[in-house]
């Protein structure tokens, strides 16, 4: 086994970092033709190696969750909580550890990476609880003589894709309501990303979760999920990552008429009303902005400012994010990483390019600060407009749009003029306003006045293209569950009714 020095020597417990794919409760390098560097996107210097399994032991990853799942769903429901809570306990007592392995991986700042820890670490608790409240139904009987109700039973084997930008977090929201719920999953985690899920399944293995109910494979991206999203057996398929392959995945999936959902891109409006400090305002979508860099589907994508305040928002925006310090996710005081790869640079360069070429002005952003080939340092534009590449797609980039609005007709429709639905924030402390643009955003969450909107007890998700579904809250264990109607019937009368 190849070990990095650079990994292991930075984690109090270097058994976190692990270059095999987890099946069956063992450690595998599969019969790995192919192994597949990974890379830290801050410094370019390869972190480790990771097998890519062949698809004969993917179907084994499939055998051992069907093996698993009748151990998995025949256990109270309080002794699955307990393993689970092991699990939670077990990521906090290494969220130190998890959170360098992701900072490496990912690029992220260190403060962000022990958020992520800690904000991923809560679904898995918070799920342990709901799952003993996933209670069925009795309803009032329209039969004579009968009894009706509804049993609510795991939906069986359920797959899990997940994206680099959040790696741990869009694992556990996913597997801590599935393996709550009943469910063995198997994580196909991004490339770019695995050793947080890889970490993920040393900790599940500690907290006794049982050989077969958490796996993570690795491999070529289309070959694996195309296997998970044809098997008969795997029930459920759960994904996050852009609509691109969203749409593809949904596609692979109608042959097994399997539950799908969908957490795909965003291409949030930020709408800034006239009554607002413009201050208050813009240093909140600085940071709606440029968390992760803005490589996060809920970063504000296009800033909708009413005409009034415009100005004075930008000077304030434009002085804020010269503030922003950009460099290694490990050194201290610094607010945004890398960007995950070249092409990520590229393709935020090349928005940059489009929005001027059709005439935006660009405020602030000098590439030739950059601290490396994969940074890049935030930029501000104004004057952006519905036919800029900014505008319809999400940039996923430090890359921020300003737009001037009239009124609110005209931001409502501006904000919804995308094939996305996501989240929208909404600035103003004018409640009719608010009232308005809560009813007509044409989005799956909106935030009023508050950056921060996400956790485990709320339903995420989006509507149009931005997905399926809805992860946390109490919906979200309903996406691993399948409601069984029952009728006894020929029960006789009960005297008296
Ligand atoms: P992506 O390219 O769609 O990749 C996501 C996952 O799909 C990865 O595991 C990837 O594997 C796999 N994949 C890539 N190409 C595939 C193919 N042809 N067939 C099957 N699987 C394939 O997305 P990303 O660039 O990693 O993530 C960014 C996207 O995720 C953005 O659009 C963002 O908005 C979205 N996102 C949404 C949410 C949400 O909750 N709605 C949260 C976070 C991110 P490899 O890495 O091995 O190629």
């Amino acid at each position: 086994m190849k070990v990095s020095k650079t990994v292991t020597q930075r984690l109090e417990d270097p058994r976190l970092f692990r270059q095999y794919a987890y099946v069956d409760g063992r450690w595998t390098h599969g019969d790995a033709g192919r192994e597949e560097a990974v890379t830290d996107p801050a410094t370019g210097e390869v972190l480790g190696h990771i097998p890519w399994l062949e698809a004969d032991q993917i179907h084994s990853a499939v055998d051992a969750a069907d093996r698993a799942y009748v151990q998995w769903r025949a256990l109270r429901v309080d002794e699955r909580a307990e393993r689970l809570l092991a699990w939670y306990d077990l990521i906090q007592a290494h969220r130190e550890d998890l959170a360098i392995l992701m900072s490496l991986e990912q690029g992220k700042p260190l403060p962000d990476a022990r958020g992520e820890v800690e904000y991923g670490a809560s679904f898995i608790k918070w799920f342990a609880e709901q799952a003993k409240r996933t209670f069925g139904e009795t309803i009032p009987s329209h039969i004579p003589n009968a009894a009706l109700g509804t049993l609510k039973e795991p939906i069986g084997i359920a797959a899990l894709i997940t994206p680099w930008n959040f790696p741990l977090a869009m694992i556990t929201r996913k597997a801590g309501a599935a393996m709550a719920a009943g469910c063995p999953v198997i994580v196909k985690p991004a490339g770019e990303t695995p050793f947080s899920a890889l970490a993920l399944a040393e900790l599940a293995e500690r907290a006794s979760i049982p050989a077969g109910v958490f796996n993570v494979v690795l491999g070529e991206a289309a070959e694996v999920s195309s296997i998970l999203c044809k098997e008969e057996r795997v029930k459920a398929l759960s994904f996050t990552g852009s609509t691109r392959v969203g749409r593809l995945l949904l596609e692979q999936c109608a042959g097994t008429v399997k539950r799908v959902s969908l957490e795909l891109g965003g291409n949030a409006p930020f709408i800034v009303g006239p009554d607002m400090d413009p201050r208050e305002a813009a240093l909140s979508a600085v940071s709606a902005k440029f968390q992760t860099a803005g490589q996060d589907c809920l970063a504000a994508n296009r800033i909708l400012v009413h005409e009034s305040i415009h100005d004075a928002f930008v000077e304030h925006f434009a002085e804020r994010m010269a503030a922003l310090t950009v460099g290694n996710g490990l050194h201290s005081e610094v607010d945004l990483g890398p960007l995950i790869h070249a092409q990520a640079v590229e393709k935020a360069s090349s928005i940059v390019d489009d929005a001027i070429s059709q005439g935006a002005t660009l405020v602030a952003g000098d590439q030739s600060a950059a601290p490396g080939p994969n940074f890049f340092m935030p930029v501000l534009l104004t004057g952006v407009t519905r036919e800029m590449q900014i505008w319809r797609e999400e940039n996923f980039a430090p890359v921020a749009g300003i737009t001037a609005y009239r009124d609110d007709d005209e931001a409502i429709a501006m904000a919804n003029d995308t094939e996305y639905g996501l989240a929208a924030y909404v600035y103003t402390h004018d409640i009719r306003r608010i009232w308005k643009l809560l009813r007509a955003l044409e989005f799956g969450m909106v935030s009023v006045n508050s950056v921060k909107m996400t956790g485990p007890p709320v339903p995420f998700g989006g509507v149009k293209q931005s997905g399926l579904g809805r992860e946390g809250g109490v919906s979200g264990i309903d996406e691993y569950l399948e409601t069984k109607y029952y009728c006894l019937g020929a029960l006789g009368s009960v005297s008296g009714s």
